[in-house]
């Protein structure tokens, strides 16, 4: 993924790309349902993946991720060659993308499964982490 950092002071203001990876911790009680397929799972790995991908990877894979501050004339140049481009309201930092993936996962969550934290690495050794015991979910979202 993509992004630009609007009036950064360095670097982060040209487009530029990292190879983000997504850590996503879940909380809850394994499936008691002796004999179902999800028997002793908090949910099937194959579900939570597609949780992560349908709310996220999708849209987000490959994108160019720019915030509504980044000029009309850079987005309409760009627009031109159908790139896959996401314009958030907010500045795509590695900070501010791991507050908003965390709403958009939370908010298709299935019962009873919480989301506990979750850490999106912009390189091998920076990353942004949100976790629930820091935030109120029902006010921050
Ligand atoms: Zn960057």
């Amino acid at each position: 993924m993509a992004h630009v950092l609007a009036n950064h002071k360095g670097w982060c203001k040209n487009i530029h790309g990292h190879s983000y990876v997504l850590h996503v911790t879940i909380g809850g009680t394994p499936m008691p349902d002796r004999g179902a397929s999800d028997d002793g799972m908090l949910i099937d790995f194959s579900e939570l993946k597609k949780l992560v991908c349908d709310q996220l990877l999708d849209q987000f894979d490959h994108s160019l991720v720019l915030s509504d501050k980044t000029s009309e004339s850079l987005i309409n140049s760009l627009a031109i060659y159908n790139f896959k481009i996401q314009k958030l309201n907010f500045q795509p930092t590695c900070e501010n993308l791991v507050i908003y993936f965390a709403g958009r996962l939370i908010a298709q969550m299935p019962e009873p499964l919480q989301l506990i934290k979750l850490k999106l690495f912009e390189t091998a050794d920076s990353y942004s982490e949100w976790r629930r015991e820091d935030n109120d979910i029902n006010s921050q979202f």
